[in-house]
Parts: C-alpha cells; structure tokens; sequence
C-alpha cells in the first residue's frame, strides 16, 4: 500500500481518483507549516500539494518514503527541487492542464479591453446610459504580437487569427516550422515592437524577461498599443505602464498577474480607467481546476506503481514514447556505466561519452542512465534518473561528450571511456536486437560479449594453453563455465577474455589466476 499525503485543495475529480485507487491510503492534512509536515512525512510516498506549503530540504531529509510529489498547478518554487533530485524523489507539475483556460482568459480580457466592458458595466451598475465614451476598437486585421510561442501562446495565436488578426510572434527558443504551422510570422522583438497593434506576453519570468515591458521598450512601440499580460507580473515594470497608460501612449491594458500578489492597494496600476485587470484568475475554470487534480493524481500513481514518469521537472526527458522506445538503449547505456566502474582500477574521474547514430538525439537521456550504472555499484544509496547527475557532480566526476572514439562502424552505438588516476578504459556496445546486448570493443580489442551476469574479466598475453589452465583452476575451485569469449590484439600479443561464470569466484582463486604467469590483471564483474 503506498500512503499518499495531500496539502491543498484538490478537484474532487482529483479526489475521487485517489479514493478508488485500491493500492493507496490517503491523508488530507491542509495549513501545515514547514516544521508540521517535516513532522508528519516520514510513512508518506506521495506527496500532492499546491503552493501553500513549502517543501524544504529539511522536509525532504525527513521524508525517508518519498518517491514522488506532484505540483497541482506549474510553478514548483515552493520545493526544494536540488535536495528531492538528491534523494530521487521526482518532482511533477501539471503544466499543460490550464493552458487552455490561460489562453481563453487572454482573449477575454483582450476583447473586454478592447470594448471597455468593464468599464460600461460600471457605469449601468451606476445607472448610467453612456454610449460615446465606451466606443472601442476592433481586432479585425489589427496586428498582435506574442512574447512566448508556448503552450499558451500557441493557442492564443490560433484564437487571434480566427478574429482576422495578422499574429507576430517573438520567442527565440521556438523553430520555424512550428510557427509555420500557427501561420504565425516569427519575427525580432524590435520588429514586434514596432509593428504591433497588441502585445501579449506568454514567456516564463526568467532573468532575461523580468521587466521586458518597461519605459524603454515602451517607447519602441507603436501610439497607442494595447498590452495584456496573462503571464507573470514581474514581466512588466509597473510603474512604467501606468506611467504610459496615463500619457495615452498605452491606450489600454488587461492585466491578470502583478510583481506583488494580492495587488496592493498603493499599486500604481490601481485606478487607472484604461487598465482592465483580474486577480489572478486566468487558470481558474472549472475545467482546469478538475484536469489539474486528476492530472496531478494519475502522474503520483504512475510513479509509486513504477508505469510511467511525465511532466517531472528534476528528470532529463519525461516523454513517455521515447523512454519506451529507448528503454533497450537506456539499459545498455546503464550496463556499460556498471562494466566500467566494477573494472576501473581506482576512483573514476572523468567519463567521456559518444552516442552514434539516432542515439545522438538522445544524449542527456542516456548519459544519465550510464551515470547511474557507474555509480550503482559504489552507492549504497538509491541511485536513479533523477539524482545520478547530481550524485556524479558531488563526487568530483567531470562528463563530457566527445567524438572519434569508436573504433567500430555499427548503426548505434555507445561508446565510454572511463579515467582514474593511472587509467582509463574505453568500452563500446551495441545491441544486435533489444534483447541482444554485446560489447564489440573494450580498449584495442575486438569482443563479442553479451554483458550480462558473473563476469571474469582477464587479461593475458595470448599463449597456448591459456584457456585450459584458466578453466582448469576454476573447474577445481567448482566454478562452472557458462560461456568464453576472447579478443586478441594480434597473435601471442596481448588477449582479453570474458568468462561468464555460474557462481562468484572467491578471491582465493582469483589470486590462483593471477599467480598464472600469463595473466596481467583479473576482474570480476555482476551485470
Ligand atoms: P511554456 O513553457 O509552454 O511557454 C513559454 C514560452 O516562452 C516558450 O515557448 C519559451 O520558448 C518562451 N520563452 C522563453 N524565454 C523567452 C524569451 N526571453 N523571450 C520570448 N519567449 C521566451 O509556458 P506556458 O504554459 O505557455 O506558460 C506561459 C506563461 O503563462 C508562464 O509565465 C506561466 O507561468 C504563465 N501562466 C499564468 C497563468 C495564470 O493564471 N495567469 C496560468 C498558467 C500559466
């Protein structure tokens, strides 16, 4: 039974889906402060909550089940995501589930903007009958610029070009193809300054975009340019905006989100009869708020049952069809990791790492699961996709990716050279099928070895007899011989061979092997 703690307010949808899930026990427990739920975590191996608490490392240090938390919602700045990584807790949001809700708030209080609805509205609550002064502009063949061709910023593109809009979009990280498909002209931020009717901003906060709208780009724009913001306060310098509203070179803005929340009362956006705004509501729909709760339930089960990862935010690739179809590769990469640090002569300093072919598209997936091969074997701690790269890191291993290592010509093929001090080994491997691993190549020689189970590693000058000694000094310890494989870097030069072995050979007889004058080194490895 897995025990699933929840924090916050979830849909009831999200509720019900935990309810009927047989293999779980679930905990309400909401307002808990920091201190509370360090208290309270330990048993749990789920935690969902939304932003009221915070999940510190202390919290995490305590949390000695947990395997997964989901964020109900996107920003996940109220966990410690470094110490969770560290501990292999994956860490999940639910980014897609109100984006639809986001983008269908853009456009609302774009049009309401536009047609001063709020402000009409006002006056018939004031028994009003004013019409001249709400007299408002259309979206018909105007220009709208987008800052953000994401998630939210697509589909408030489609929604713009269904009103006839001509729709711009600024976002550096966004390919041509996928703005083709909007029909949406990718274009510099100066040109969308310059050229745009509207602007609405879609990016994340980061450094770069923190008050990307301020007095300077303001006066980039066009007289009389309308501005919303759906997106996160900070994007914009407030006092800059309301300094601009009240000249009229912004004639309006709608605004959903500010620098500080709740809006303060001396804000400078507040009383200004150009600006429309919402507290913070764009995501709030019935819809997203049941898609988030199921969304963020389904995501903790699948981790605690071991289905599936999606939407982590401390993994390397969370989409499901590539770890499916990688998964063979992914083992691979992992097996290698181990062969190389049960081989390696000393502490591993440095890894290079070459991926050939298609498995060059996946390179940060399986560095990953070679590192956690590497490190599985020296750890006793749990070691996985999440925290290996961290892991690596405190252990001083440098990685890098590097070219014209492999010496062999297969389609995929995974190539890694370990160094210690003193030494360093290089290991190649590829699969015939997915359940066919084989190392081709370790250092200069050519191998033929499927990397799996009890593994003798030896290495000798190729001599007669060789083999028949070998098995000879085995047979009597009673170790059985599974399978032999050789490679030779030239006749009577120097020889590597692989021996799968029944059982573990004791280290009495391996120091019997390396008393045989013919052996240089002998390694055991268990893959
Ligand atoms: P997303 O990650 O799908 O899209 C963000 C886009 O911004 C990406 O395409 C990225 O390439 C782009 N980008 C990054 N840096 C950029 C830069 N310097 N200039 C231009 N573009 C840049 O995110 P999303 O889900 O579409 O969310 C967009 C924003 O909306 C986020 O800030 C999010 O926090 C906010 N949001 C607000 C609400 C709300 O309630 N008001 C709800 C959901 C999301």
């Amino acid at each position: 039974m897995f025990k699933i703690l929840v924090t916050d307010e979830l849909s009831p949808q999200g509720m019900e889906l935990l309810a009927a899930a047989e293999d779980v026990t679930v905990d309400v427990k909401k307002g808990l402060s920091e201190a509370e739920l360090a208290e309270v975590i330990p048993p749990y191996h789920g935690l969902i909550i939304r932003s009221s608490v915070t999940v510190t490392a202390n919290v995490i240090d305590r949390a000695e089940n947990l395997r997964a938390i989901g964020r109900a919602g996107v920003g996940v700045d109220n966990v410690d995501l470094e110490a969770a990584s560290l501990h292999g807790i994956v860490v999940m949001n639910t980014p897609g589930a109100n984006s639809m809700a986001t983008a269908e708030h853009t456009i609302a209080l774009l049009l309401a903007m536009c047609r001063n609805i709020p402000q009409a509205y006002k006056s018939m609550l004031e028994l009003k009958w004013t019409r001249k002064k709400f007299t408002g502009v259309q979206l018909y063949r105007k220009t709208i610029g987008i800052i953000g061709l994401g998630r939210i910023g697509s589909r408030v593109a489609l929604r713009c070009r269904g009103f006839g809009m001509e729709v711009l979009a600024y976002d550096p990280y966004i390919g041509a193809d996928v703005a083709r498909e909007l029909k949406v002209k990718l274009v510099s931020l100066d040109e969308l300054f310059a050229q745009s009717d509207f602007i609405t901003l879609h990016t994340a906060l980061t450094p770069e975009t923190k008050h990307l709208i301020n007095a300077e780009t303001i006066a980039q724009m066009k007289d009389g340019v309308r501005i919303v913001n759906c997106a996160r306060g900070a994007l914009i310098n407030e006092d800059d905006l309301a300094a601009a509203l009240t000249s009229g070179k912004v004639a309006g803005a709608a605004v959903d989100v500010y620098s500080a929340e709740p809006l303060p009362a001396d804000s400078p956006l507040r009383g200004l009869d150009n600006l429309v705004f919402t507290p913070h509501i764009a995501a709030s729909t019935v819809e997203a708020q049941r898609d988030v709760g199921t969304q963020v339930v389904s995501q903790v089960l699948q981790v605690l049952r071991g289905e599936d990862i999606r939407n982590a935010v401390n993994m390397p690739l969370t989409d499901p069809k590539i770890v499916q179809s990688m998964r063979p590769y992914l083992k691979l990469a992992e097996t290698i990791g181990s062969l190389q640090a049960q081989l390696a002569g000393g502490r591993l300093r440095r890894i290079e790492v070459e991926f050939k072919g298609t498995l060059n598209r996946q390179v940060k997936l399986l560095t990953v699961a070679l590192l956690k091969g590497v490190l599985s074997p020296t750890l006793d701690e749990l070691v996985n996709y999440i925290n290996a790269p961290i892991l690596a890191n405190r252990r001083g291993i440098k990685i890098s990716q590097t070219t014209g290592m492999d010496a062999r010509n297969y389609p995929n093929l995974i190539t890694c050279r370990v160094y210690w001090d003193g030494g360093c080994r290089l290991i190649s491997a590829t699969l015939f099928s997915p359940n066919e691993p084989r190392v081709v190549q370790v250092d200069n020689y050519r191998m033929d070895v499927r990397p799996e189970g009890q593994i003798l590693v030896v290495e000798s000058q190729d001599v007669p007899g060789f083999l028949g000694r070998t098995g000879t000094i085995l047979g009597s310890a009673g170790i059985n011989i599974a399978a032999m494989r050789f490679g030779r870097t030239e006749p009577g030069g120097r020889a590597l061979t692989f021996i799968k072995v029944d059982s573990p050979v004791p280290e009495d007889v391996i120091n019997e092997l390396m008393a045989f004058e013919p052996v240089y080194e002998v390694g055991q490895v268990m893959l």
